[in-house]
Formats: structure tokens, sequence, C-alpha cells
């Protein structure tokens, strides 16, 4: 289907998201379908659509890289849909919305495919860390799966890119239990792979063109890459994006994990297809509590400590003034820890450190580890 080996990436120069620019990208990733297999087949593209900013924000997918994509397996006679499960919601009327601040609607309209709502899970068989899990029906019943992620700093993760893009498979509620399950960087991406694993993924583009970088996936601040890159393995399309954003590969769970898993190879050993990597890299700083949840003398931490002791040491979420009441981050805490009063209070009892608040906060008003001033003692 696609003429790309496990071991190869496709980099393409890419600065703006103007039509002609994104076009000229996707011309030369096109190079490498086989457009004659595509003809009748059911296609479901998978954005980054998180709690749906607008693109400028830079952490969804942007809708120019969304639309080529669709509008190359319409033409070739495809069912295209396209479809995500933002925030940890099932509700159709919030989906759309969400979807609707996206911009990513209006593109897959005008590139001839529709948007799936649908919300609807079906169990699935997993991995070793998570044996079973659901993902949503109508990806599982796709003939052909474009993943098209968002290059971003990450605060649990450290990045996100093509693998973590698919946790967005789970539809709704399910995403909390598994921070709550996997509270620690290394156990949950180990989750992240089987997920990976289990999607039967054809093929995963990273949006590279203007990445995220800092308290990522949504708090972050957009930064200049200037690339989309694309290819079959995902492992390998995220240690190339990884590369090109200037991350040290030690500091990124994923990259350990992906590589004693067997999944990918260095980087020395992919074969770039494009443009040298060197032309384009850039040097984005990993958020520094992410950083730390990974970094070697903090693994020895995690080995000599009790878990407990551990979690205790990670930094902690605090809610900042400007917070609206409007209870998302209460919604979305894996342990209930937050209660909604004339703003949100963290019961730190209670409290995991998995960051969703702060990746979900639509006000920006949960910042990990830095308190201010305000009335209540919780916080
Ligand atoms: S912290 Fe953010 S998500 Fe939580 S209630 Fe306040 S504004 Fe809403
Ligand atoms: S308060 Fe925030 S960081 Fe703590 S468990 Fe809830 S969602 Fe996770």
């Amino acid at each position: 289907m696609f003429s790309i080996k496990s071991n190869e990436v496709i980099v393409v120069p890419c600065k703006s998201y103007e039509r002609e620019e994104v076009a000229a990208a996707y011309a030369e990733i096109f190079k490498y379908f086989n457009k004659d297999k595509f003809d009748g087949k059911s296609v479901y593209i998978k954005p980054n659509i998180l709690k749906g900013d607008a693109p400028e924000k830079a952490s969804v997918t942007h809708p120019e890289v969304i639309y080529h994509a669709a509008k190359y397996f319409s033409d070739a006679g495809c069912d295209v849909k396209c479809g995500d499960s933002p925030n940890f919601i099932t509700a159709k009327k919030m989906i759309n919305s969400i979807y609707k601040t996206s911009g990513i609607p209006k593109a897959i309209e005008e590139a001839g495919g529709t948007m799936d709502n649908s919300a609807q899970g079906t169990s699935v068989k997993g991995g070793v860390y998570l044996p079973e899990f659901k993902m949503l029906t109508n990806i599982l019943e796709s003939d052909i799966v474009i993943n098209i992620a968002k290059a971003k700093t990450h605060s649990f993760t450290g990045y996100t890119g093509a693998v973590k893009n698919l946790f967005g498979v789970i539809p709704g509620p399910a995403k909390p239990e598994l921070h709550l399950t996997h509270p620690n960087a290394k156990s949950f991406t180990n989750v992240l792979i089987d997920i990976c694993e289990t999607v039967k993924t054809d093929l995963h583009i990273v949006d590279a063109v203007i990445g995220m970088e800092g308290p990522g996936p949504s708090s972050g601040m957009p930064k200049k890459l200037g690339a989309i890159v694309a290819g079959t393995n995902p492992y390998a399309v995220d240690e190339v994006v990884i590369e090109l954003m200037g991350i040290k590969k030690g500091k990124i769970e994923q990259i350990n994990l992906a590589r004693s898993r067997g999944l990918t190879e260095k980087l020395e050993n992919i074969k770039i297809l494009g443009t040298n990597l060197k032309n384009i890299k850039s040097s984005y700083t990993p958020f520094k509590d992410a950083v730390l949840s990974s970094a070697s003398y903090w693994k020895v931490l995690a080995f000599l400590l009790p878990m407990d002791l551990f979690m205790k040491a990670k930094k902690k979420p605090y809610v900042q003034p400007n917070c609206v009441s409007c209870g998302v981050c209460a919604e979305a805490c894996p342990p209930n820890a937050i209660t909604i009063e004339d703003r949100a209070v963290i019961d730190y009892s209670k409290c995991i450190k998995c960051y969703c608040c702060q990746e979900l906060c639509p006000a920006k008003a949960i910042v990990i580890g830095k308190k201010q001033n305000v009335s209540r003692k919780t916080n």
C-alpha cells in the first residue's frame, strides 16, 4: 500500500501552513503511495484534536495538514472519515463543538470526507501492559488508518507525537482510568506502546511545521520547526521528530522502551528519505518536570524509593487565580481529587500527579510546580 520500509522515514521541509506549501510537501510524501490499491476502501484519519484549541495555539494537528491527506484518499475513491476522542467526553454535542474550534471539520468537508463523532468503543485484545481495552469502533472497522499527530513537548511523557496520539483511539472516560492505574511515565508509556501495537495503523504523519514547546500538550507555546514527517513505523517517525526538535533522547521514556521492546532502531540505522535532518534541526526544551520523571538519577530514585515517596517528589499541580470554575478538571481527574467551589480545589492526599487537569483546563489555570498567591490553604 505504501512503499516505505519500517526503518525508513520521510522528512519534507514545510515552513508554513499556506496551502501551496503544504501541497508541495505532501507531493513528496505521495510519491510513496500506491494509489491504485485505495479505490473503494474506507479510510480513517486520526488527528490530535485534544480539547479543541484553535490551530494557532499549536496544540491540535493543523487542519491544512489534515486536508491534503483527506483529499488524496477522497480523490482516490475512498470513503474518508476523520475523528478523535477529545477530552474524556462522549456527548456528541460537546465533541462537535470541540471539533469545530480545531478547524478540522471545515478541512475535511472541503476534502470530501466526513467527521465521526460516534465515540463508540469495541473491546480489543491489547498487550502485556494493557491486556484489553476499548477502541473507537469506526477505527477498528476501517480498511486504512492514517494517524496524523502534532509534534509537542509534554508535561508527563516529555514528548507527544505519533505513538501518544493513538491514546485518543480510546473513547471517553477510560482514558483517565489508565492514568490512575499507570501513574508513572514508564508504565504509562508501556501502555501507550501496547495501544500503538494494537491499532492497525497504516501510516503515521507528524505535523512538525509549528510544534509546541513547554508544558504541552496544551499549555505550551508554538515554536517553528519546519517539517512534515511520515512513515509506517511510529517509533521511527517519533525518533526522527525528537531529533529534529533537538530533545535529548535519554530524557524520553518512549525512545528507551521502544528500543528495548525491539520496535525501532537507533537513529543512525533509520534511513531518512527526503531532506537532511541538519537542514531543519531546532532546540526544543522538554518541560522540566517531565525531564525529571525520566532522567537517570530520577530512575534510580524511583527504584530506591517506595512509590508513595516517589510520587511525593514529583511536582504538584496548582490552581491559579484565573480559574473560571468550569469543572472540566474535576470531571477529568482520575482519582476525583478536585472539587469546584469558587474555583477548583485540589485534594493533594488523592492527587496522583497525572497532570490531566493541566492538560485539559481551557483557561490554562493549572500550573505544575508553581504556587501562586491564592486565598485557599489547600492549593
Ligand atoms: S482549573 Fe481550569 S478546568 Fe478546572 S475549574 Fe478552573 S478553569 Fe475549569
Ligand atoms: S488533581 Fe490533576 S494531577 Fe492530580 S490526579 Fe487530579 S487530574 Fe491528576
